[in-house]
């Protein structure tokens, strides 16, 4: 039987989840907010672990064209204290692939594929059906049923209120993104900061990390612990305020350190939010969640990656032959398990990361890096 199946989003939960359900020949409806692909700018890269975002590219068919474009050599890291002294300088062996980086905008592409997706298509609500299915609620007014739908949506999504009352809380810790182009040729110094993969720096409560992405692209990232509302009133177009405020907040740092900030373009304030550590719901016949909107929690490497395999695990059980309910019901056990274990680690990880002792920091990276 051939199900009517919509997904709300098209990150990585919602493409990976459309991918695997085409390459097993089910039609699926990709529902997309964003008018364009490139209607916003696409954010860092990712590493995608082995038995996470691998898999599931392996279970999209799609790990050989990953390999091809993943970057091994960004998962190098070094460590430096706010004095500028190298602590740790990490380096993949060579065929190390446990965690490979990749460009959003080249994973987005490899995802995309043969997929329609339908793009312009925000949806305000889904209101699961009294018996089974659920209808479709578009910002435009109109209205879809399906047997199935899939909310993918990310943190603020608008598919969770059908299933669950939870709504994200803030951490604690803030972070402000910046970016600096052609760093090979316009900050040299810079670029051998930051080697092939990422430099990290770790204070008291505070640590900026830059990663390199490809064609010389670093993305720098200042985290730290302030009141929600500390810097609610910047004017985020305004980069020469906010470049003042994070070099007040860095003050003492080593100069080549801040000149991470003094060289970033545009400055991106974001908050960061996560949902309870073990958030479930009531299964709803007709709608779940995947990603962000079932598991949001600190960006600490994990997200996407969840994200993707969650959405490949779904369409693994919906195209198995049985009840498309069960699948879904019996999906969502294994989804809440690995999530809470993620969930959890993320958040202790944030806390040791953005510390008030920074040997805490360092502390983490021996625990988890291979040596
Ligand atoms: C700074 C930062 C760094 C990170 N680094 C990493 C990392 O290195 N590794 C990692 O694994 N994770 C990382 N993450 C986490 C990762 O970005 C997320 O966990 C991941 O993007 C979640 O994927 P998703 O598909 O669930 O949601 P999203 O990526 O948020 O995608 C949701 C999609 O739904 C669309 N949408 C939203 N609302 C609607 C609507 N109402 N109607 C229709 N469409 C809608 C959005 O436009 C979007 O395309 C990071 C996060 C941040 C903030």
């Amino acid at each position: 039987m051939s199900y009517r199946i919509a997904v709300v989003g098209g990150g990585p939960a919602g493409l990976t989840f459309a991918r695997v359900l085409h390459r097993h020949g089910h039609p699926v409806t990709v529902l997309e907010r964003d008018p364009t692909p490139d209607a916003r700018p696409p954010g860092g890269t990712l590493d995608l672990h082995e038995g996470l975002g691998q898999l599931a590219l392996d279970k999209a068919g799609l790990l050989a064209e990953f390999e091809a474009l993943s970057r091994p050599e960004g998962q190098a890291m070094r460590i430096l204290d706010a004095d500028g002294t190298v602590l740790r300088d990490w380096q993949p062996r060579p065929g190390e692939r446990a965690n490979p980086e990749i460009d959003r905008r080249q994973l987005r592409d490899l995802l995309l594929g043969p997929l329609d997706v339908q793009w312009g298509r925000g949806v305000t609500r889904v209101v699961p059906g009294t018996r089974d299915g659920a209808l479709v609620h578009f910002a435009d007014g109109r209205q879809e049923a399906f047997d199935l739908v899939v909310g993918a949506d990310g943190a603020r999504s608008r598919i969770r209120p059908a299933v669950s009352s939870a709504t994200p809380h803030y951490t604690g810790v803030t972070s402000v993104e910046t970016s600096l182009d052609d760093v090979d040729t316009r900050h040299p110094g810079l670029a051998r900061l930051i080697g092939d993969g990422s430099v990290a720096v770790y204070g008291v409560n505070r640590s900026l990390v830059a990663q390199r992405n490809s064609g010389g692209h670093v993305k720098v990232y200042a985290k730290f612990r302030a009141p929600l509302d500390r810097y609610g009133n910047l004017d985020p177009a305004d980069a020469e305020a906010a470049r003042s405020s994070l070099l007040a907040l860095f003050d003492g740092w080593a100069a080549p350190v801040l000149d991470l900030l003094r060289h970033g373009t545009a400055f991106v304030h974001r908050p960061l939010y996560a949902l309870p550590v073990s958030h479930t719901w009531t299964h709803a016949p007709g709608v779940t969640l995947l990603g962000d909107a079932a598991h949001l929690m600190p960006p600490l490497g994990a997200g996407a990656n969840l994200a993707m395999l969650d959405g490949a695990e779904l369409a693994e059980a919906i195209a198995a032959p049985g009840d498309l309910d069960e699948a879904v019901r019996a999906f969502e056990e294994r989804m809440w398990a690995r999530a809470g274990r993620w969930a959890e680690i993320t958040t202790a990880g944030l806390e040791r990361l953005v510390s008030p002792n920074p040997a805490e920091a360092l502390a983490l990276f021996d625990q988890v890096q291979p040596s």
